[in-house]
């Protein structure tokens, strides 16, 4: 008997890559030149950095200009932050910064460390304490994702906005997550900030971008000042290959029928809740490819190895670089208690299809079958 493909259950990890974003990074990978060299070859690497930058900054509705390609995530997360929570350049000393207690470590163990702020049982942030913080304490910055990477829960960031702006506050948006599956507005949003990662959406890894609103055009403290590119917001050659890689992936993205992956998505956790699990933040309106299981009495990490060995590849609450599956930090601020070392989350990506789903739901209730009876 032929031994089924791997089913690829694990994209808020990193998506598979989108075949347009492979074939510009190859034709980049031809092309010799850096974009700051004034001579033809140079010229011609940085018309290909500012052709993506506009795209990305009209996908987003933030000028070009203000488009800040950074190594990913965690960086662009990093630097709204370190820049963000001061009120000027040259200011002295960091203000308060705060964060829903759910946001990702790109954001929680960044520099200066935010406060935490609660969230509802939903998994959204809660407005009433955040607007309490805000009266509480001079507050420089607040960081509140748009959606979740665990729970794919998304936030009410106008509303946010609203209540931080009346408060004098800068708003950071981790939209890690959600960009490429939504198309967040930055202006329309109300966040001075917003931040994009090429991998989460069908682009290579280890690039992507701080999406500064109008506002923000002043110049910002860089983390890294090197040889001041990204008009001095942030040292070092830009890679043009992975670049022009992550604008091709959001276009391919913006065009992607996501109403077909929720309902892949939708079909999985109607049989898994069949099954027994129960959804974390179903509450709550989420992205279209996320779902956050759990099973009562099963430890997430043994529900985990129980579908890798099933051929099925999902994640479980967040994975440590050790490679063991620590305890959700998102599902206990949602006081989920026990059942937050029980959850799996299912991530569907953008190339997902109904065979691998039907596959993988037949792999979940054989294993909820098996665990929570030894459970009970
Ligand atoms: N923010 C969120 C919500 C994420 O899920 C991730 C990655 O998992 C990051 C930030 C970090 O992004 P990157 O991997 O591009 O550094």
């Amino acid at each position: 008997m032929t031994r089924r493909p791997f089913i690829y259950l694990d994209a808020n990890a990193t998506e598979p890559l989108r075949p347009e974003a492979r074939a510009a990074i190859v034709a980049a990978w031809d092309r010799v030149g850096n974009p700051s060299s004034i001579h033809a070859d140079g010229r011609a690497a940085r018309a290909m950095v500012d052709g993506a930058r506009r795209g990305l900054g009209a996908m987003f509705g933030v000028e070009a200009g203000n488009v800040v390609f950074t190594s990913g995530g965690t960086e662009a997360c990093a630097l709204a932050i370190h820049a963000l929570s001061r009120r000027s350049p040259g200011d002295e000393g960091p203000g308060l910064v705060l964060a829903a207690a759910t946001e990702h470590d790109a954001v929680l163990r960044a520099q200066p460390t935010p406060d935490t702020v609660a969230v509802l049982s939903d998994g959204t942030v809660d407005l009433a304490a955040l607007e309490h913080a805000l009266r509480a304490a001079p507050t420089a910055l607040v960081c509140v994702m748009l959606a979740n990477n665990e729970t794919g829960v998304l936030n009410p960031i106008p509303e946010v906005a609203a209540l931080c702006h009346a408060h004098g506050a800068y708003l950071h948006v981790d939209a890690v997550q959600a960009a490429g599956r939504v198309f967040p507005n930055v202006e329309r949003l109300g966040a001075d900030s917003l931040a994009i990662s090429a991998h989460k959406f069908g682009g290579p890894k280890g690039i992507g971008a701080l999406l500064l609103a109008g506002g923000q055009t002043r110049a910002l403290a860089p983390l890294v000042a090197g040889g001041g590119q990204e008009q001095g917001r942030r040292g070092g050659t830009q890679p043009v290959e992975l670049i022009v890689g992550m604008a091709a992936a959001a276009e391919a993205a913006r065009a992607q029928d996501w109403t077909r992956i929720a309902a892949l998505r939708d079909r999985f956790e109607h049989a898994a809740m069949g099954a027994g699990a129960v959804v974390c933040g179903a509450a709550a309106p989420r992205l279209p490819n996320t779902t956050c299981l759990a099973v009562p009495g099963a430890a997430a990490q043994t529900q985990l190895i129980a579908m890798d060995m099933g051929g099925v590849g999902v994640s479980a609450g967040s994975a440590c670089s050790s490679g063991k599956v620590a305890r959700s930090h998102v599902l206990d601020a949602m006081g989920l208690d026990e059942l937050a070392g029980q959850a799996l989350r299912v991530s569907l990506p953008w190339s997902a299809d109904e065979t691998q789903i039907e596959h993988a739901i037949e792999t979940y209730a054989a294993m909820v079958a098996r665990l929570g009876r030894k459970a009970a």
